[in-house]
């Protein structure tokens, strides 16, 4: 088997494998986390189910020195959310090959909307990334999320309708959440932006 192959079905393995090894992560940060940017604070979070609180170090530093060693892109190859996006789309794929071109103005739009949420997200940074009321139950994955249902309050419900959207026009535009509401794939793009601009300017 030639480099290329070899490292073809490593990223595949790593992309998927990623992904159902954090699944139960994701269900907790989706339906749980009680703060409203996730994995910022997680060594003084209460939801003490949650894998992100003892192993996201070690996923960093995986992430990193696996983007390093093989020249991958974290959005495209290591997020489980974004492979989330994927997937959705893949099985969209699967019952029709129709494409949705998104049209120039509504495409303007949601632009704006992802420069909405990065700056909600930035003031919230700012304000101490503020905690909003869920109950914190340690019992079965299922049991948390019924009862975090029942009486959370509504900026629970308002961030949970955000990723419910987002992810329900993954069906129907690619990646949907991660082009135009995720705002760690927002900071991403203007860390890129940043850098090519001064790779341009410096001629490095
Ligand atoms: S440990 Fe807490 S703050 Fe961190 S991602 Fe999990 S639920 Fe959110
Ligand atoms: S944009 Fe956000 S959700 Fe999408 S892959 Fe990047 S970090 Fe993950």
């Amino acid at each position: 088997m030639d480099f290329k192959k070899f490292k073809r079905i490593l990223s595949l393995i790593v992309k998927y494998g990623v992904f159902i090894v954090a699944f139960p992560t994701l269900a907790i940060v989706i339906l749980r986390c009680p703060y409203i940017v996730p994995f910022l604070a997680c060594d003084m979070c209460p939801v003490v189910d949650c894998p992100s609180k003892y192993h996201r170090r070690e996923f960093v530093a995986f992430a990193i020195g696996y983007i390093a060693l093989f020249r991958k892109d974290f959005c495209g190859w290591v997020c489980p959310y974004g492979t989330l996006n994927d997937i959705i789309y893949k099985i969209k794929r699967k019952f029709s090959k129709n494409t949705f071109k998104i049209p120039l103005e509504l495409r303007l739009s949601f632009n704006f909307l992802k420069y909405v949420v990065f700056f909600f997200i930035i003031i919230a940074i700012l304000n101490g990334n503020p905690r909003y009321y869920i109950p914190i139950h340690t019992s079965t994955l299922m049991t948390s999320i019924k009862l975090a249902f029942m009486t959370a309050g509504s900026a629970y419900y308002a961030r949970l309708l955000l990723i419910l959207v987002g992810l329900s026009l993954a069906i129907v535009v690619p990646r949907f959440w991660c082009r135009f509401l995720c705002p760690y794939g927002t900071a991403f793009q203007l860390i890129k932006k940043g850098v090519r601009k001064v790779k341009n300017e410096f001629k490095i």
